[in-house]
Order: structure tokens, then C-alpha cells, then sequence
């Protein structure tokens, strides 16, 4: 056993005191901002606030959250094994060097699995407000409409904006009153799913009109993605709709028929809901497709025309 002043031994005793109490500090720093984000967003009434707050703060606040425990993990650490500690100077530094490891691991595993894995996560959060029914000042449910039926509800700069910029509307509609409620979502903002890695990682990084759309001619666009993760590429055409001449050209074709009937064989419809979820089905003609269209309803076992 080597001497120790008494003097060291003093100095450890005051650090362990120090450490603890910063331990506690920062743990309590971490629950205040756990609370702040959570009343922030409990504050928040509507369902777009919601998803706005939570798309613009909700990783930045949990990675603050989880460095200030982060940050108690170091400080505790520098409490453990103070006998040894009380033997030689040196081993204040070797358990200062092992605390700040481990700390700076998990503050690193936190940030990957923030920045990788809990996106995908949050999307479902994020869908589930987006999607849940709005209520009308009436009170009632209101519905979400459909591409097509929407488009009579934008404008001629929202339709633009929503074809070309990567700006999609939802309109909410009282069936019974008719108040219209309309939210913009931006695409640029949304992380995909990347199609290499599989994080959602995915996000665009621009747009190109390749061919306007005229009043005669769908257009077309090109959307550049890029993966943040693996930095693969991917690149997407996508139809701009036709300019249209007047609203009441919007109706579906009432008896939609191929082009070349008799050489299709059979049709299928996927449909894919918010959620995620797929429904295929086979049809043997277009008529019997675009019936089944007309009484679809994801929420209810369709009847299939004879
Ligand atoms: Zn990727």
C-alpha cells in the first residue's frame, strides 16, 4: 500500500460529492426537458400542430434528453470505486477516462438509433395524426377526401403547388355542413423508406419538370432522392396531371374501358392504405373493376361483382 496524504483522501471524498450532485443535476436537467417538450406538444389542440411540432422537434428533444443522461452516466461513473481510487492518483484519471467512454457509447448509440431506426418509428406516430378524423365546428366527423375529389376544393396555385412541389393537401369535409378544412403537408420535410438499407432515410432533394403539363397532355417530373445513410440515389418519374379546362371535367369516365379489351386477360387492384396495409384484387373486365371501385371501402369486406 502506498502513503496517501490525508490530504488526497479529502480531495477524493470532496470530488465523489461533487460528482453525485452533478449526476443529480443532470438527471434532473434531462426531466425537465422531457417535461417542457411533452407540455409543448400537449398544449398544441389540433392534429396539424401536432404533426408539425413533432416533425420539426420531436428527435432534437429526445437527443437532448438522452445527452443529459448521458452526461449523468459520466458523472455517476466517477463516483464508483472510490477505495481504489484513495490508493494512487492515477486511478482517478483511469476512472475519469472509462466513465467518459461509456458515456460518450451511449450518447452515440442513442444519436444512430435517433437518427436510423426512429424515424420509421415516429412516421406511424406522425401517420396516426395525420389520418385520425377531424371534427367539424359543428362536431361532426368530417371525411378526407380522395386526389381526385379534392381537387375541386384547391385552387388553381394549391393544385400547381401540390402536382409540382412536393406539396401534398388533405381536405377534410363536413358532409353535413360543408365546412371544408385544408392542411399542407410538405414532401421535403418526410423521410422515405430507402429501397438500399432499408432505414427511412430516404429523403428528396429536388424536383425537375421535365415535360409542363399542357391542357392537351399529362407533364412530367422527376424527383431526385438521396439516402442519408448509404447515400444511394433514386430517381422517380411522376405524371403531372393535365391542366384542366373546367372543374366539372374531374369525374372519372363513367364506363372506363381499355383500350384493347379483349386482350386483357385479367385486371388487378392493389390498394395500399395509409397504414400500410395491402388488398389485392382480380377482375375479369374494366366494368367490373370500376364497379368495384365505385362501392369500395377499406374498412369493410367488399362484395365482388359476379
Ligand atoms: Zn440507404
Amino acid at each position: 500500500m502506498q502513503n496517501v496524504s490525508p490530504e488526497y483522501i479529502q480531495f477524493v471524498n470532496a470530488w465523489h460529492q461533487i460528482m453525485v450532485i452533478a449526476a443529480i443535476v443532470s438527471l434532473v436537467v434531462s426531466v425537465i426537458i422531457f417535461i417542457i417538450y411533452k407540455v409543448k406538444l400537449g398544449a398544441i389542440k389540433s392534429y396539424k400542430g401536432k404533426y408539425d411540432f413533432i416533425l420539426r422537434n420531436q428527435i432534437k428533444n429526445y437527443q437532448y434528453f438522452y445527452f443529459a443522461i448521458a452526461a449523468a452516466i459520466f458523472f455517476y461513473g466517477n463516483t464508483v470505486g472510490d477505495i481504489t481510487v484513495t490508493k494512487s492518483l492515477v486511478y482517478i484519471f483511469v476512472r475519469l477516462f472509462i466513465s467518459l467512454c461509456v458515456a460518450v457509447l451511449f450518447g452515440y448509440v442513442i444519436y444512430l438509433i435517433l437518427k436510423f431506426y426512429y424515424p420509421a418509428k415516429m412516421e406511424k406516430q406522425l401517420n396516426r395524426l395525420r389520418y385520425t378524423p377531424r371534427i367539424s365546428k359543428a362536431g361532426n366527423e368530417m371525411k378526407l377526401l380522395s386526389e381526385e375529389e379534392e381537387d375541386v376544393h384547391l385552387d388553381e396555385g394549391m393544385q400547381a403547388e401540390e402536382n409540382v412541389f412536393s406539396v401534398d393537401y388533405d381536405v377534410w369535409v363536413d358532409e353535413e355542413t360543408g365546412e371544408v378544412l385544408i392542411e399542407k403537408y410538405s414532401g421535403y420535410l418526410q423521410a422515405l423508406e430507402c429501397g438500399s438499407c432499408g432505414f427511412r432515410t430516404l429523403t428528396l432533394q429536388s424536383e425537375e419538370i421535365v415535360k409542363p403539363a399542357t391542357e392537351e397532355e399529362e407533364g412530367e417530373l422527376i424527383k431526385h432522392y438521396k439516402c442519408t445513410y448509404c447515400k444511394a440515389e433514386r430517381h422517380t418519374k411522376y405524371p403531372i396531371a393535365r391542366v384542366l379546362k373546367s372543374l366539372n371535367e374531374y369525374k372519372l369516365p363513367e364506363d372506363y374501358v381499355l383500350k384493347g379489351q379483349r386482350k386483357v386477360k385479367s385486371i388487378m387492384i392493389e390498394i395500399i392504405s395509409t397504414k400500410g396495409d395491402k388488398k389485392e384484387y382480380f377482375f375479369q373486365n374494366t366494368k367490373q373493376a370500376s364497379e368495384f371501385l365505385e362501392q369500395f371501402d377499406f374498412d369493410k369486406e367488399p362484395e365482388i361483382p359476379a
